[in-house]
């Protein structure tokens, strides 16, 4: 009988139970993928209301207390919803059954304990692993995520036997960062304090307890893995990462094709695939009525879905519009975010009636309508850890067009001349994060789309791309074996 490998995989979201960004459709993704490999992977999350409402009747497997809280800590047994996935629930009420988000209330305020209700978390994930709260299951290796959980590395160093570890950075830009005296509310052990510990620069950094004392540490794209070993990417961070580089690797994230793919989306009027393209101009019709965009339906329409935040670099288009809109090019914005930037463009929609339009507000549906009617996707993140929305355009034959950072210069490659001239080119990059730049790229692909036959061989192309949770389960297990020695 082969031994099965036992992977405890802790987390602060998971789709589609709890979601604010990426990791939580890793969390869902992996776990699937790793499960159908014959893994036997146990997820562990929060007890959230918004998580207890949506599963019936979890079981309760003990019910203790732990040190550095108060309130009495339940652990909770059930599954993901629509899979085998077994999910341990961490239930401490005062901390997790609130009205809002995982993180802070409705109106976007972090929650003032939030150092609290991660460290008690870690905490129990960590007495998890060690085998201490369920007696029928031990894992063999824990893979933390974030700073959410970055505490279970640390506190599984102190431990003589322990599961090996491994955590996974989905954006270095949020470290959970507080004063240094919230460490001795916490009741940590002494030895984590100081600077090869958990401070930094006086401050309590969680995310150090990841980065200094798992086994080995993954980000989400192999050119990101690099990034954040400089200062630009780092945040003060990367002497650490730097030091810790022989044990960072990158493993670019994984897709959901069930619920991306032009063939089976039920979110678009028309369906196609790389033999037969004719539904996607279907879609554009539809996508220029749902925006009332004017004018020449064959004109080349681009398009931008993200967060309207300084990471995802929207303001480089707006900026570089002056220089697109000469070419007959019509573009369409869906997002939400900054009150400043909602309001530029917005404006700039306004100024530009049938030629611009916006969306302001998170759909769903939308996106997927986009995905499917646009022709050019615009993604000039300033970073990018991995970045979804391009993989998706590849899958629906809508070119990307990026910066060349993180993941987007490794899941796109650069319609040069001599890509086009091998066949391997599927979208078009540039550098620097400029408007000029962007504008460059966009008037590059502009030239190809006047060629159908050349433009159709690179949509072509992207739509054949395979970037499956398969496959990136893959490389996890790969590294699950080597950190256990194998
Ligand atoms: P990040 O996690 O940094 O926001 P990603 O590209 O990794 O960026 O993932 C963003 C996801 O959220 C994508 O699935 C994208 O389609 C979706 N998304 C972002 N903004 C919106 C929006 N306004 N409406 C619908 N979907 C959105």
């Amino acid at each position: 009988m082969p031994h099965e490998l036992k992977i405890l995989f802790t987390t602060s979201e998971i789709h589609p139970l709890v979601k604010t960004g990426g990791l939580a459709d890793v969390a869902q993704g992996l776990s699937q993928a790793l499960h159908e490999l014959g893994v036997d992977v146990r997820l562990c999350l929060p007890a959230y209301r918004a998580v207890l409402e949506q599963l019936a009747a979890p079981h309760q497997l003990a019910q203790f207390h732990i040190a550095g809280c108060r309130f009495p800590v339940r652990l909770l047994l059930s599954r993901l919803p629509a899979t085998d996935v077994p999910l341990y629930l961490v239930d401490i009420p005062q901390y997790y059954d609130r009205v809002g988000g995982p993180y802070g209330t409705a109106e976007g305020l972090d929650w003032p304990d939030n150092p609290q209700r991660f460290a008690a978390f870690s905490r129990v994930c960590a007495d998890l692993a060690l085998g201490r709260l369920d007696p029928h299951w031990q894992p063999d290796l824990v893979h933390a995520n974030d700073w959410q959980t970055a505490l279970v590395p640390a506190l599984l160093s102190l431990e003589m036997r322990r599961p090996a570890s491994v955590f996974t950075i989905h954006n270095l830009a949020y470290q959970g960062r507080f004063p240094a005296d919230v460490f001795r509310r916490l009741a940590l052990p002494e030895s984590l304090w100081g600077p090869d510990g958990l401070e930094f620069y006086g401050d309590l950094v969680f995310i150090k307890g990841g980065l200094l004392f798992a086994d080995w540490l993954t980000t989400v794209s192999p050119t990101y893995a690099q990034e954040i070993q400089t200062p630009p990417f780092g945040y003060g961070l990367d002497p650490i990462l730097r030091w810790r580089k022989e044990r960072l690797v990158g493993i670019l994230n994984g897709v959901d094709y069930h619920q991306w793919d032009p063939r089976r989306d039920p979110f678009i009027p028309a369906h196609y695939d790389p033999d037969h393209l004719g539904g996607k101009a279907r879609d554009k019709a539809a996508l220029r009525a749902h925006f009332g965009i004017l004018g020449d339906p064959d004109a080349p329409l681009a398009a931008f879905i993200g967060r309207l935040v300084d990471q995802k670099g929207a303001d480089l288009i707006l900026d570089a519009l002056p220089h697109l809109l000469t070419r007959d090019l019509r573009l369409v914005i869906l997002g939400s975010g900054d009150a400043d930037l909602e309001m530029r463009v917005r404006r700039t929609a306004d100024a530009h009636p049938g030629q611009v339009a916006a969306h302001l507000g998170y759909n769903e549906a939308l996106a997927h309508l986009i995905e499917a009617g646009a022709d050019l996707f615009l993604m000039p993140s300033r970073f990018e850890p991995c970045g979804l929305n391009q993989i998706y355009s590849l899958r629906y034959g809508t070119v990307p067009v990026v910066h060349r950072t993180g993941g987007l210069a490794d899941s796109v490659v650069d319609a040069s001349p001599e890509n086009l001239a091998q066949g391997t080119a599927t979208g078009f990059q540039f550098a620097p994060a400029t408007a000029d730049a962007l504008a460059g790229a966009v008037h590059r692909a502009l030239h190809l789309y006047a060629d159908r036959p050349r433009w159709e061989a690179l949509m072509r192309r992207g739509m054949a791309q395979d970037f499956s949770w398969q496959r990136a389960a893959g490389h996890y297990l790969a590294l699950y074996r080597r950190a256990l020695g194998g």
